[in-house]
């Protein structure tokens, strides 16, 4: 056994990507899983597609491929728009992409022609969030036209819209029938009513869940809320309980010491360049981990499983955290075990310093 490690649950992964995937057949959306967030790791897309995924999408290209070598009947489906250099690959790995711009557009349909394939393309427009998107509506309307008559290599399946993720913004009914609308204009553009009104990621399932997301958006791109429950405060929706988190990561203490909580001398800036501010609580019993911000990103979003370890901070081979409060009498060489945010799974399922186990 190796440390740190970051355990997965299959049985509590499937029940709780299955549920998502049922919720939103039962509103008529498809659920197309997205895996950035694992790392595709196997075990995981093995796992979604017992579950009955039939798209797997992904930002990253040798992601998009690792999911064709497992099972090349999944369709993957790129969710960064395409680098102009990657597009050969995109047409080679990626049955669907989201697409913002017509000299990329234009670029996938030469190099389909050149593979002989006729590549599905998603286009993203903009609801305010402010990453990916046409903003214009006269550039939408012109881009859809161009797509369906004349670039005849690529099939143009709908639009989708992104939320939640640059500009904070939250996936209301309202934003949704913004898209609607778009998506009617561009179905009136085209002469046929699109197929795809892709709707968001993880911050909508709460509108789905409670019925309350409109008619008409048929797809979502759901990551986050496969694995974790760590958006409940903020969307006021509990995903799972902690009892069905599928991911613990465990970790072992290094150091147990009581020392003071105000660190002594001059103070300037942390190992990350950041001013901070701490507080004097006097002599703490503090305990270092073997497991720092380059395996998991903010060590702040960890969630002790012993919810009374506070968790201090931490760089980037360390984590440290106080014992005080705790009633478990913990010693040098103990594993302590934690609940992950998605900035943490995103890091530890890609760290080399990092053991996977499956349970
Ligand atoms: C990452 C991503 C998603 C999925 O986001 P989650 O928060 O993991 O559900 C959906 N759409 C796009 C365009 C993305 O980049």
């Amino acid at each position: 056994m190796a440390y740190p490690k970051l355990v997965i649950n299959k049985q509590k992964l499937f029940k709780n990507a299955r549920h998502v995937l049922e919720t939103c057949k039962q509103e008529g959306i498809e659920v197309v899983g997205v895996v950035k967030g694992i790392n595709a790791l196997d075990g995981i897309l093995e796992t979604l597609i017992d579950v009955g995924f039939k798209t797997l999408a992904s930002s990253r290209i040798p992601q998009l491929k690792r999911i064709k070598e497992i099972n090349k009947d999944i369709l993957t489906y790129d969710l960064r728009i395409p680098m102009l250099s990657e597009v050969p690959d995109v047409v080679k790995w990626a049955d669907i992409s989201l697409n913002s711009s017509i000299e990329v557009l234009r670029a996938l349909n030469e190099e389909a022609k050149k593979q002989e394939k006729i590549h599905k393309v998603i286009i993203m427009t903009e609801c305010g969030d402010l990453r990916e998107g046409i903003f214009n509506q006269e550039e939408l309307l012109a881009t859809v036209d161009e797509v369906e008559h004349r670039l005849d290599h690529l099939y143009l399946m709908g639009i989708g819209t992104n939320l939640g993720c640059y500009g904070s913004i939250m996936p209301t009914p309202e934003k949704m029938k913004e898209l609607l609308e778009k998506a009617d204009l561009v179905s009136q553009t085209i002469g046929r009513k699109i197929e795809v009104v892709s709707g968001a990621a993880s911050t909508a399932f709460p509108l789905v869940a409670r019925a309350t997301m409109p008619a008409g958006i048929t797809q979502m791109r759901i990551g986050d809320s496969l694995y974790i429950s760590d958006l409940d405060e903020c969307f006021n929706y509990v995903m799972f309980p902690d009892s069905d988190e599928a991911f613990t990561l465990h970790a072992e203490i290094i150091e147990l010491k009581d020392k003071p909580s105000y660190p002594i001398g001059v103070i300037a800036v942390d190992a990350f360049g950041n001013k901070k501010e701490y507080e004097n609580k006097g002599i703490r019993t503090r305990a270092l981990i073997a497991v720092g911000r380059q395996d998991l990103g903010e060590c702040l979003h960890l969630k002790p499983l012993d919810s009374q370890i506070e968790i201090l901070g931490g760089s980037s081979d360390h984590t440290i955290l106080d014992l005080t409060l705790c009633d478990r009498q913990y010693k040098l060489g103990d594993i302590v075990t934690f609940h992950i945010m998605y900035e943490n799974m995103l890091m530890l399922t890609q760290s080399a310093y990092v053991e996977k186990e499956y349970i």
